[in-house]
């Protein structure tokens, strides 16, 4: 399969509408374990990339989504800037020019991406982070079987809550300890977001 610029334009506003729309809730998150601008941070981040969306999505979706991550590294700033940016930027290189998408170098960019994400943040699962909905969702997406999409998403609203009982052991909310327990990662929220909005898509295009 291959997307075309109405596609490619689709996901990435599809993402981008979906995190502006819950930038409050985001916000919230992080006001009870870390600095209440997560929402805020996205939101701008987001806001930059539907600025360029027309030459974002014009470009090969690789490419398109490298440069979604750079927009994001730019204006996002702090610390998740340059961790969501390299979310998009991993999965937009490993893509690179070939535009034929299956679902063998899906998973692979993906997986490249958790990797590259784990590696900027000197962090793993169970550490209250957006991994430890990245890498159960990747499972899912690895398990065989029907309903894959379907799955993706619940696995990821599982995973964020999964989150709530968690200590923060990155970020700043690693600061607070236990105190960081009982609440949900803002990240890990963003990220079900992200990936709720990408199973939208790609039911639409089924
Ligand atoms: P900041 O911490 O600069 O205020 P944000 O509030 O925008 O940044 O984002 C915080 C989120 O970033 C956290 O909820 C967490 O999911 C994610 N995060 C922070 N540090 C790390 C890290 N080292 N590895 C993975 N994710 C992280
Ligand atoms: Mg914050």
């Amino acid at each position: 399969m291959k997307l075309n610029k109405r596609m490619t334009k689709e996901l990435i506003e599809g993402i981008a509408q979906v995190v502006i729309a819950s930038a409050n809730e985001l916000t919230e998150l992080d006001r009870a374990i870390g600095d209440a601008d997560h929402g805020v941070n996205l939101e701008r981040g987001f806001q930059a990339v539907l600025k360029n969306i027309e030459d974002i999505s014009a470009l090969p979706i690789g490419s398109s989504l490298d440069q979604v991550g750079r927009t994001l590294v730019m204006a996002v700033g702090g610390a998740s800037g340059p961790l969501y940016g390299t979310l998009f930027m991993a999965i937009g290189k490993h893509l690179g020019e070939d535009e034929t998408l299956t679902r063998e170098r899906l998973l692979a960019a993906f997986d490249d991406a958790i990797k590259a994400v784990k590696a900027r943040g000197k962090s793993e699962p169970g550490q209250k982070t957006m991994l430890d909905v990245l890498v159960p969702v990747l499972a899912e997406l690895r398990t065989p079987g029907a309903g894959v999409v379907r799955r993706a998403r619940e696995r990821a609203l599982l995973a964020a809550q999964a989150t709530i009982p968690m200590v923060a052991q990155r970020g700043r909310a690693s600061f607070l300890g236990e105190r960081s327990v009982g609440h949900m990662d803002p990240g890990a929220r963003s990220t079900q977001l992200i990936i709720s909005a990408t199973c939208s898509f790609v039911e639409e295009l089924s």
